[in-house]
């Protein structure tokens, strides 16, 4: 079995980012910028703002984090997103969600100008992504296929199954696996799904995304199947996939821990979002 270690992949990558930041920066004479919003004090987005904070910095980004209170009001944070949408030292937006519930998400994502949507939520991107053409793409998609491209499993010609059809992770996961690119035949689970495990069973390449701790057992999983498990769960005992390492690990020829699987990747990529808005705004 292998083990799909997004935590050094991700580093690995990182640290070839850090070098393209230093050529951009030289050539456009300035440091491409990311900036990204907090509102409130949800514990897990800290978290993630933390580490992503940690990781733009380190790949020399000049990263701008903006902590809002969580009395914050929709005017006021459609005024900071037209700020930064201004701001030509700023070449990527990341709206960190969710967001306290007496706001507008997605008022506020189609607020963001799509050439700055490092996440690839805006409709526009999320749009051409489901047209085949070049545009932001959201950060978790992308980095669960990278980190299968850095160990050489490829999905073409596969059956791929996508248990879950959130617009920010199963939806366009299920686009990109499907397009010319990555040519795998695809099914999309979500809670209307008959059999579950018959589905599951079927496929080569499984895709977790339902955020349900350790559902997903052996006798839900094709012998010599590739897990990627995108949940991150927090319980009791600590933080868990949507798959039961333990039961399933003798079963799979390859699949991603929690943590250190999918999480790393998804900050990885919006680095490279953010160098990819930067080249694109600057026609290089
Ligand atoms: P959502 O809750 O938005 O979507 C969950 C999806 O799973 C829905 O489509 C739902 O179906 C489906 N689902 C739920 N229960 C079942 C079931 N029993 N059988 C089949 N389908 C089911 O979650 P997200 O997409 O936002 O996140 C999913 C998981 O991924 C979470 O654990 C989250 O924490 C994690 N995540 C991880 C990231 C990372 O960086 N690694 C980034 C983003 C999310 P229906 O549509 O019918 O309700």
């Amino acid at each position: 079995m292998i083990l799909l270690d997004g935590k050094g992949t991700a580093a690995t990558l990182r640290m070839g980012l850090a070098v393209e930041v230093q050529n951009l920066s030289r050539q456009i004479a300035r440091t491409p910028g990311l900036a990204v919003v907090l509102v409130g004090n949800d514990p897990a987005s800290q978290v993630y703002v933390r580490a992503k904070e940690k990781a733009a910095l380190e790949a020399g980004l000049n990263s701008m984090v903006y902590r809002l209170e969580i009395e914050t009001s929709q005017k006021e944070l459609e005024a900071l997103i037209d700020k930064l949408n201004a701001d030509d030292n700023v070449d990527g937006i990341l709206l960190q969600l969710p967001l306290p519930g007496h706001l507008d998400s997605q008022a506020c994502l189609e607020r963001i100008l799509p050439e700055k949507d490092v996440d690839g939520f805006h409709p526009i991107n999320m749009g051409r992504l489901a047209l085949g053409l070049p545009g932001l793409r959201p950060c978790t998609p992308s980095g669960s296929l990278r980190l299968l491209a850095h160990y050489g499993l490829n999905p073409a010609g596969k059956k791929a199954v996508v248990v879950g059809r959130s617009n920010i992770v199963g939806k366009p996961l299920a686009m990109m696996l499907a397009a010319p690119t990555i040519n795998a035949t695809v099914t999309v689970c979500h809670s209307g799904t008959k059999d579950l495990g018959a589905e599951c069973r079927e496929a080569d390449f499984l895709f977790l995304a339902l955020g349900k701790p350790r559902f997903i057992k052996k006798d839900m999983i094709k012998e010599g199947a590739v897990v990627i498990d995108i949940g991150i769960n927090r319980t009791t005992s600590g933080l868990c996939g949507d798959c039961d390492f333990e039961d399933v690990k003798d079963k799979v020829s390859a699949i991603t821990p929690v943590p250190g699987g999918i999480g790393p990747m998804t900050i990885a990529e919006l680095l490279f979002s953010t160098i990819q808005a930067c080249k694109w705004r600057n026609q290089l």
